[in-house]
């Protein structure tokens, strides 16, 4: 999805998607699912673009359920995300490497800067992009999942086993089960 900057109007610009609505979040949503990310609920974004020439900033909230697994009992679960993001645009008008930072003035120097070429910015690859860096690092299905036995490997959510001593719970055993 790109957006063309001149047709923007200096200051505020809104936007709403949705996966319901717009086949570009429809096409974003299955390539995330190649990279092993599943969305089950529908992909809702607001974004706002800000142009402040020669700056641009972009600003959105991302809100999807997205499929994860366990790191303590390896169950799938959905989990609702709410992910907000601010970044700094920088139009990158000569491709020289050394170019590249006298594009940015002082005042977006402390976001994350993403740059692009031409007279329009693609939506896609930031998104794509964002949705990915808000998945948690260790999802757990609830914050009291008891995991799975190391020794025997039964659920432990469902009743403790025979086992004498479990370990501690351990996210990598769990995961080493799970196959996308
Ligand atoms: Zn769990
Ligand atoms: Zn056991």
């Amino acid at each position: 999805m790109k957006l063309g900057l001149a047709q923007l109007k200096t200051g505020e610009n809104a936007f709403l998607f949705s996966s319901q609505n717009d086949p570009w979040l429809r096409d974003l949503e299955k390539a995330l699912a190649e990279q092993c990310v599943k969305i089950t609920s529908g992909l809702n974004a607001q974004v706002m673009l800000t142009k402040l020439e020669p700056d641009y900033f972009l600003k959105g909230a991302l809100q999807f359920e997205v499929k994860q697994v366990c790191g303590r009992c390896a169950e799938s679960f959905s989990l609702p995300v709410l992910h907000g993001f601010e970044l700094g645009l920088a139009h990158v008008q000569n491709t020289a490497r050394g170019q590249l930072k006298d594009s940015v003035s002082d005042e977006s120097e402390e976001l994350d800067i993403v740059y692009f070429e031409g007279q329009e910015v693609d939506l896609s690859p930031i998104l794509e992009e964002q949705v990915l860096l808000s998945l948690p690092y260790a999802p757990i299905c609830r914050p009291d999942c008891k995991g799975i036995c190391q020794s025997c490997g039964s659920d432990l959510n469902q009743g403790q086993c025979q086992c004498k001593k479990t370990n501690p719970l351990n996210a990598f055993a769990a995961l080493a089960q799970y196959k996308c």
